[in-house]
């Protein structure tokens, strides 16, 4: 059994408030939300972090975008959006499994700190 978080919420051992899911990525509102829509969108396989993405990986990665986008409109976000993917100590991923955030629904801040 896995030790990832995502892992577990994605094999609901752990409790989420899912937005979307399908084979391949599974999407939930985050805990602490930085923004009135905050999801995180995580392949369903097991990735450390966007470092560990591999050439086969490819196609996922470019359905996960197009997945996104999708979700950005059904959840109203026709003035745009942030998507987000921290990686690594310096990019302060706190979270062990490659994932993304979609941001929206207020005016965002750029540069981030
Ligand atoms: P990171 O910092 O790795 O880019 O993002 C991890 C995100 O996961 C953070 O925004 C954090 O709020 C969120 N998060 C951490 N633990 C949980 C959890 O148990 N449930 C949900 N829904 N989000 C979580
Ligand atoms: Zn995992």
């Amino acid at each position: 059994m896995s030790e990832c978080l995502f892992c577990k919420i994605i094999n609901k051992e752990i409790p989420s408030d899912p937005v979307y899911e399908d084979d391949l990525i599974f999407a939930f509102n985050d805990i602490n939300p930085q923004a009135p829509v905050h999801i995180l969108i995580v392949p369903k396989k097991h990735i450390g972090s966007l470092d560990d993405v591999q050439g086969t990986d490819a196609e996922l990665m470019g359905y996960m975008m197009l997945k996104i986008k999708d979700m950005a409109e059904k959840h109203g976000l026709t003035k745009g959006y942030r998507v987000v993917n921290n990686c690594g100590e310096d990019g302060l991923q706190s979270v062990q499994h490659v994932h993304f955030h979609l941001l929206g629904g207020r005016k965002l801040l750029w540069p981030p700190g």
